[in-house]
């Protein structure tokens, strides 16, 4: 495969595949055009798979499952932490991929890539510390003892936004766990796979534990997939519109879900608050990716006394960054995934100012090719907009003043979701005390970045089921069996 665009760097032939990985063979095929965000140039053509391919799918993964599950630990453990060591030595190629399909500046993309084949190296670690559990009943007469199975085989549905984290965050736990697996990637964002793939036959993944397919029909193929009755888990990254639809089709064979839905985080910030620290906080919280994450700070909420200096310090740095291709040098925030994208951060953004808020930096697309909107920061944003209760999934920074604590957890909670919330406060009791108010998954308090592959990353509310990552996230992948023993 050759990349017809100008965009060097990207050479590496032990990366480039576009055809569908099933059972350990590539099959090539068109048919899904892949763009470049920063130009609207086609990059590539992946293959596009129908709900045959996606019975092979299920059969390569169905043949490999009793081998891989047979598999010793300590060798599935060595597996991954080769795949890790591999993404390691690859990770230009791969920031530059990501950056490439994504759009995202590349500092982002390589920090990507590190967190990324960290799930690797954390679960390669994890595969070997399966435990169970045995204890006495409570009449003391009998002996219970636990078992952690691997549940059998899981379709794994990723976004376009973090195309290779979503993608080992799962494929990690779930072949540390011993279960195959079929990896659907977001349509925008399926090279990254691809090339993910490609470096895990090298590490020594045997044919048909990790099956790859993209499609230009996610609903039927997925539904295809989930009625094979070998399917036990599904495990969805994406919008809570999708994740609904998913829960409600996986309901059919009673798949086990894990879902890690959409956010719509708060940001909180006390008068006592160090300025700088959480103006770098809100940076991260807002502008990681170019806004495009789900733990995206989405709802800004500064307290009276603090709030001038806040709007001040946050309009001078929005408004110094350099947009721009993420490939390209020195560019801190790249364009957005799609024109459509723009087109809802407009809509939010220009129902807000007609409501009152006014933008201090920012605040209209740019008229320019690709999909840009500029950093953008708007005060004033009266309670209850659209901008509030929608992910806005940009970067735009909605700004509103709060007075009492009350009032701030009170905004805070006044959404369907509940996957990440920030805090800044230099009374840690009080930061505890609102953390704990706030109903979501994730609070970060001081801290304006909270994944790690060692923290149990998700949600409550809408936000989703289930939690990725951390010691927890292997038991997504696996069943308690309970033996009832006497001896
Ligand atoms: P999306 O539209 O829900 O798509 C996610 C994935 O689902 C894609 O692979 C998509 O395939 C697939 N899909 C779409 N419709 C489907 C259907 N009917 N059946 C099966 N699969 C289907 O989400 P997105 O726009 O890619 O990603 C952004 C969203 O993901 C945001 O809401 C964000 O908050 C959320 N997110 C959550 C987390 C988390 O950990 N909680 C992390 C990252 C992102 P196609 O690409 O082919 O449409």
């Amino acid at each position: 495969m050759t990349l017809d665009t100008p965009h060097k760097g990207y050479a590496d032939p032990a990366l480039h595949a576009q055809g569908l990985y099933i059972g350990g063979e590539w099959r090539a095929g068109g048919g899904i055009p892949v763009t470049d965000p920063s130009t609207g140039e086609t990059l590539a053509e992946v293959a596009d798979a129908g709900e045959a391919e996606a019975a092979s799918a299920v059969e390569a993964a169905a043949a490999a499952a009793p081998g891989w599950r047979k598999t010793p630990p300590r060798q599935r453990s060595e597996i991954l932490r080769r795949w890790f060591t591999l993404m390691t030595e690859h990770a230009e190629e791969l920031a530059l991929l990501i950056s490439l399909e994504n759009g995202k500046a590349l500092p982002d993309a390589r920090g990507e890539v590190a967190y990324a084949a960290e799930f690797f190296r954390w679960y390669a670690e994890e595969a070997t510390r399966i435990g169970g559990e045995f204890r006495h009943t409570p009449s003391g007469a009998h002996n219970i003892l636990v078992d952690h199975e691997p549940i059998g085989i899981a379709v794994l549905i990723t976004p376009w936004n973090f195309p290779a984290a979503m993608a080992t965050r799962k494929i990690g736990p779930a072949l540390a766990a011993g279960c195959t697996v079929i990896l659907k990637p977001a349509s925008e964002t399926p090279l990254t796979a691809y090339a993910m793939a490609r470096l895990g036959e090298e590490a020594g993944v045997p044919p048909g534990v990790v099956n790859v397919l993209t499609t230009s029909n996610p609903g039927p193929v997925t539904s295809a997939m989930l009625a094979d009755p070998r399917v036990r888990k599904l495990s969805f990254t994406g919008s809570t519109g999708v994740g609904r639809t998913l829960l409600a089709e996986a309901a059919k064979t009673v798949v086990s879900c894990s879902m890690e839905l959409g956010g719509n985080a708060p940001f909180l910030v006390f008068d006592d608050a160090d300025l700088e620290a959480a103006l770098d906080g809100a940076m991260v919280a807002k502008m990681r990716n170019g806004g495009e994450a789900c733990t995206a700070a989405n709802r800004f909420y500064v307290q009276a006394g603090i709030h001038d200096a806040f709007v001040a310090g946050l309009t001078e740095r929005m408004a110094g960054l350099t947009l721009g291709a993420g490939y390209e040098d020195g560019v801190q925030c790249g364009p957005m995934i799609t024109d459509k994208a723009v087109e809802k951060i407009d809509r939010l953004v220009r129902d807000a100012v007609e409501q009152g808020a006014k933008a201090t930096t920012g605040g209209a697309p740019l008229d320019r090719a690709g999909h840009y909107y500029p950093p953008t920061v708007l005060q004033n944003v009266p309670a209850g907009l659209t901008i509030s209760r929608e992910e806005i999934f940009g970067p735009v920074a909605a700004i509103s003043r709060f007075e009492t604590e009350e009032e701030a957890v009170s905004l805070a909670n006044d959404t369907e979701y509940g996957l990440a919330a920030y805090v800044y406060s230099r009374d840690i009791m009080r930061a505890m005390r609102v953390g704990r108010a706030i109903e979501t998954g994730m609070v970060g308090i001081n801290r304006g970045l909270m994944s790690d592959p060692a923290a149990p990353f998700g949600g409550v509310k809408q936000s989703g089921l289930g939690r990725e990552g951390g010691v927890t996230g292997i038991l997504e992948f696996m069943e308690p069996k309970y033996f009832a023993v006497e001896f």
